[in-house]
């Protein structure tokens, strides 16, 4: 009988110093699952170091290494669905290179999926501890508007590190679009998912390619991907202080009429005004957002671009 399959998608930027000692760590796992067959699909996202090189080196020693090399960064978002759309396991998994998503968990979602029959095994952090407080603060936020605002769930916490069986994969390989917001993504789709938890650890070597304006437009990203609450947002917002105006019109009508009125309160019509104008260029913007996001989906332009494979060595 055949064995089965696990492929490992990897998105790498500039991960010279964690390619090795992630190589070691996961073949060691994948030594202990013996009746399984893996693949190592690394995601070269278009790194300016040495990256691409460690990775061939390990093709050359290793024949369960397979690459694809971006022709430019293209986001782990799209090496993500580079990786899934490459790998032709039976099951795949997204682990990053810097073994903040712990290999040895593998076995754990395998069962998961094999004996509990689940659909896809997902790892979730339940610490955020040597985080910057405010970063928690932020997300903690984010999740809750998300939650509250979009017919999804996602999950405080959870990574892109996670199992899944053939069916989901091509699932979410039937989303097509091009602003790509994963975690959204695999809710989206369905499927019976379990969630392993498990304690933050820090990155091997190298550094995070997060800044905090990154993951805060990320979250912007992930809002405008999965809810139009905003868009209503906007329009009741137009709509209270219209009626709001209205009432004070009327109110200013009838004070006129009765007491006639003495020339005044021209510093509360600017604050007014500012007000106001504030709040129509905000509401613009939201829509902006939007439009944006439109007019790039119906570009239709392909999510990554290869330069090499494994196959052009
Ligand atoms: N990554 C990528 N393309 C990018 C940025 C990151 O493929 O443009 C990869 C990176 O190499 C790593 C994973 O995505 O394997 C997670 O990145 P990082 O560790 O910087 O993020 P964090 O763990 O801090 O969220
Ligand atoms: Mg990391």
């Amino acid at each position: 009988m055949q064995k089965e399959k696990i492929s490992i998608v990897i998105p790498c930027y500039n991960e010279q110093e964690t390619i090795p000692i992630f190589y070691k760590e996961v073949t060691k796992i994948a030594d202990e699952m013996k009746d399984l067959d893996f693949e190592l699909l690394f995601i070269n996202d278009g790194s300016n170091d040495n990256t691409l090189n460690k990775i061939k080196e390990l093709v050359k020693i290793d024949t369960r290494v397979r690459f694809i090399s971006f022709s430019r960064n293209f986001g782990k978002e799209a090496a993500i669905y580079a990786g899934l759309e490459q790998a032709v396991g039976d099951y795949v998994t997204i682990m990053d290179a810097d073994l903040q998503d712990p290999p040895s968990m593998l076995k754990e979602m395998y069962q998961v999926l094999k004996i509990e029959k689940y659909d896809m095994a997902g790892t979730r952090r339940v610490t955020r501890k040597g985080e910057p407080p405010i970063r928690s603060f932020f997300a903690r936020c984010f999740y809750k508007i998300i939650n509250k605002t979009s017919n999804i769930e996602m999950i405080d916490g959870a990574r892109d590190y996670r199992l899944m069986t053939r069916q989901v994969v091509n699932a979410v390989l039937l989303l097509k679009e091009y602003n790509r917001y994963s975690k959204g993504l695999f809710s989206f789709v369905g499927f019976k998912t379990k969630w392993l938890e498990y304690e933050n650890v820090k990155r091997v070597a190298g550094e995070s390619k997060w800044s905090f304006w990154k993951l805060f437009l990320y979250a912007i990203e992930g809002i405008v991907a999965f809810t139009t609450v905003p868009l209503s947002i906007a329009a009741i917002l137009g709509l209270v202080i219209c009626i709001v105006s209205f009432i004070a019109i009327i109110f200013i009508i009838v004070k006129t009429i009765i007491f006639t009125d003495p020339v005044g309160g021209w510093p509360s019509l600017v604050c007014i005004l500012l007000f106001m104008s504030g709040i129509q260029l905000l509401c613009m913007g939201i829509i902006g957002k939007y439009l944006a996001k439109t007019y790039l989906e119906t570009k239709k332009r392909p999510i990554y671009i290869i330069k090499e494979t494994e196959k052009d060595l």
